[in-house]
């Protein structure tokens, strides 16, 4: 989501005539978009801040803004002012559109300049964007979330949950075929909650997609297990261009600790949603987040995820250790974990997940897969890397001007996070 804002900061800019350019040093103007999911991203933050104050307080002209989840928390904001007076422009997750409007005032006034909403009524309909990928695009369904996981600072950062609608959706994503984007991923905290104004749901989305002409591939992220309607699983069946693909976070696999985080569904009703998918999408490819070190988490019930990770088979995981977040509820439970213990679970499940993933690579080898080429590889120029269907990168030899394309490859070798391939 945070990635996909900065591409609409930066199409905001380009429509301002501004370029990208890779050097901070060498920049006008620099804007820090920052995440607030875990302490890490925090602290990524204030270091990267620091290291433009010199550059700032030399060169009156050098414009530092800052926006993004840490800016929606008070107490985040107040520590800015105090330690951070230097920076120009201060921005949150709910006025990004006013972007142009904040950094014009800040260069014609050379003032500084803080807006900050609490929340949105209406969404922004269609933002200019530059685009990380010519052929790929996040497109945005919803803002916000109603769920309040315990854990989790999303909702108090991103406000409450908003759909766009379908019509502007399917506008939105016509006009990005018509500029050569193949495939579409569309964004939400919960796509399975969207909802509408006529009523119709996030199925009836993907159906209506699965219409346009010109367009590949439709995927989507991230998608709720309690909300997962078997009307969606079915469009697996019926429309050829949703990939079969999925990530579907179960965040823990102990259904005493799914009710602590208020996820909502417990062990087994998401172990009957994966049956259901696999029996409807044979080849799907699954992966999830997990959360080590949720408050109270015993060794039974952190060995209940063990046992999920090899039960559901997942292609990949997304591993993280529970951090407190402040203003959560889980961050004010007393049973927190020691870190020694989190880190020792963390290792011991990531071992187990990497054998996992290892294997199901190792299932592709032999198999003919579609590939939409993304790119040139960063370990070896000569070679291309792009996603199959279900997700996996392939690097391969080829020309690059194949970037784009979507194209047969013939998998021949797997390791733990790739695979690699020879073009048809
Ligand atoms: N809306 C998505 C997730 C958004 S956050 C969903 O519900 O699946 C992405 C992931 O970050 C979450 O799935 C969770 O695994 C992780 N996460 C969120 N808060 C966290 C915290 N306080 N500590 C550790 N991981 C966290
Ligand atoms: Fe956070 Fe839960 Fe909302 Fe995902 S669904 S953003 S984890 S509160």
């Amino acid at each position: 989501m945070n990635e996909h804002d900065s591409e609409n900061i930066g199409g905001m800019l380009e429509d301002m005539g501004y370029e990208n350019c890779d050097d901070k040093d060498n920049a006008n103007i620099v804007i820090l978009n920052t995440c607030s999911i875990r302490e890490h991203a925090d602290e990524r933050f204030y270091g990267k801040l620091g290291q433009l104050k010199k550059k700032r307080l030399g060169d009156p002209n050098y414009v530092v803004a800052v926006c993004g989840c840490m800016m929606q928390q008070e107490h985040i904001v107040k520590n800015m002012k105090k330690k951070f007076p230097w920076v120009d422009i201060i921005f949150g997750t709910h006025n990004i559109e006013e972007f142009p409007r904040l950094l014009q005032t800040c260069m014609e006034k050379r003032s500084k300049v803080k807006e900050i909403l609490s929340d949105r009524d209406l969404v922004p309909e269609r933002l200019p964007s530059s685009r990380l990928y010519k052929y790929k695009s996040f497109v945005n369904i919803t803002y916000g979330c109603n769920n309040f996981c315990t854990y989790c600072i999303v909702p108090y950062t991103r406000g409450r949950e908003k759909s766009r609608s379908i019509d502007s959706v399917i506008s939105e994503v016509k006009f990005l075929v018509a500029d050569g984007v193949k495939e579409i991923t569309y964004l939400g905290q919960n796509v399975n909650s969207f909802e509408d104004p006529d009523g119709r749901d996030f199925t009836d989305l993907i159906y209506e997609t699965n219409k346009i002409e010109g367009l590949e591939r439709i995927r989507f992220m991230t998608s709720h297990p309690k909300d997962l309607s078997d009307r969606l699983i079915k469009a697996y069946a019926d429309c050829d261009k949703l990939c079969n693909y999925i990530h579907l976070p179960v965040q823990s696999g102990s259904t005493e600790v799914l009710k602590r985080m208020n996820r909502k569904y417990d062990r087994d009703r998401y172990l009957g949603i994966v049956r259901k998918i696999k029996e409807m999408v044979p080849d799907i490819t699954i992966s999830t987040d997990i959360i080590v070190g949720f408050p109270g988490e015993t060794e039974e019930n952190f060995s209940d995820t063990l046992d999920m990770i090899k039960e559901v088979k997942y292609d990949s995981a997304f591993t993280f250790l529970y951090s407190i977040r402040k203003g959560t509820p889980a961050g004010e439970y007393d049973d927190q974990i020691p870190e020694k213990i989190k880190h020792e679970r963390f290792d011991r499940l990531l071992n187990d997940i990497n054998k996992i993933t290892a294997d199901k690579n190792r299932e592709y080898v032999g198999r003919i897969e579609k590939v939409l080429v993304e790119g040139i590889s960063k370990n070896n120029k000569s070679k291309l890397v792009g996603r199959t269907e279900g997700f996996k990168l392939v690097s391969f030899f080829g020309e690059a001007n194949l970037i784009g394309e979507i194209i047969s490859v013939r998998i021949i070798n797997a390791n733990t996070f790739s695979l690699e391939g020879e073009m048809l």
